[in-house]
């Protein structure tokens, strides 16, 4: 079995101004030569001029989220090939904010997937379940039936992460226990192993969900966890890069 090199990725959703360049400028001289893989999505305006900021750096850039299609009459939309395009390298998808927002379902997270393969870009799938969800005792059966409709066939042999993301997790400050972590990330990691054979067993599954510099090490450390997708706490510099070192 291969392990697979951590990855932590940084979400800045909808924050950051030029100014906040900066930050990233540091998390990518603070990061030096780490063997953890590295990522910052911030908003799209950014990603053009932070990969221009963090050339020659081992901090990948990637885009939130990517349409279906290459180009269009989809106005306010922005497709992977644009993001390729400005420099990104990864792409998140299918992130709770978008699922209940925008009403995006499995099979259309799974069609932007393919738009990322077809640009090169590598995509972090997000799956989780909702409070209730996990009240009525339905996460894991919740997250697997989602890792099965959002992955396309096509993944196999590529370069993907999945990040598993209770919602009820997500910038409240609230975190399941490591065994809750293990058991929905064993059964993603089953779920993989089942769709696409060893050729998966190189994809990290993140955890994501109110991770900040005091509570990284713990969770980092959890069974099956690859690596982490960071909300809030990715936004200073200092923060990430604690959570960075505590790989
Ligand atoms: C996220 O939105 O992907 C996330 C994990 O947010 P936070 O770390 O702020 O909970």
């Amino acid at each position: 079995m291969t392990t697979p090199t951590p990855l932590i990725a940084g979400n800045w959703k909808m924050n950051g101004l030029a100014s906040s360049l900066a930050e990233a400028k540091a998390v990518a001289e603070g990061v030096g030569t780490t063997s953890v893989r590295v990522g910052i999505c911030p908003p799209s305006l950014l990603i053009h001029r932070m990969t221009e900021a963090l050339a020659g750096t081992k901090v990948l850039v990637g885009g939130q989220d990517a349409h279906t299609d290459d180009t269009g009459a989809f106005t306010g939309d922005i497709s992977a090939e644009m993001l390729a395009d400005a420099g990104a390298k990864l792409v998140i998808l299918g992130h709770s904010e978008r699922r209940d927002a925008y009403r995006e379902s499995d099979a259309l997270v799974a069609k932007k997937v393919l738009a990322a393969l077809r640009h090169g870009l590598e995509p972090i799938i997000c799956v989780g379940e909702s409070l209730e969800q996990r009240k009525a005792g339905q996460a894991l059966e919740v997250v697997t039936a989602q890792v099965r409709g959002s992955l396309p066939a096509e993944l196999k042999g590529k370069a993907f992460a999945v990040a598993y993301e209770p919602i009820w997790a997500i910038g409240t400050g609230l975190t399941p226990n490591n065994p809750q972590i293990e058991e929905i990330h064993g059964a993603i990691r089953e779920t993989l192993t089942a769709m696409f054979g060893e050729d998966a067993d190189k994809a990290p599954i993140l955890y994501g969900g109110s991770v900040k510099p005091s509570n990284a090490a713990e969770i980092l450390h959890a069974r099956e966890v690859g690596g982490a997708l960071v909300g809030g706490a990715s936004l200073k510099a200092e923060d990430f890069l604690a959570i960075i070192r505590a790989v």
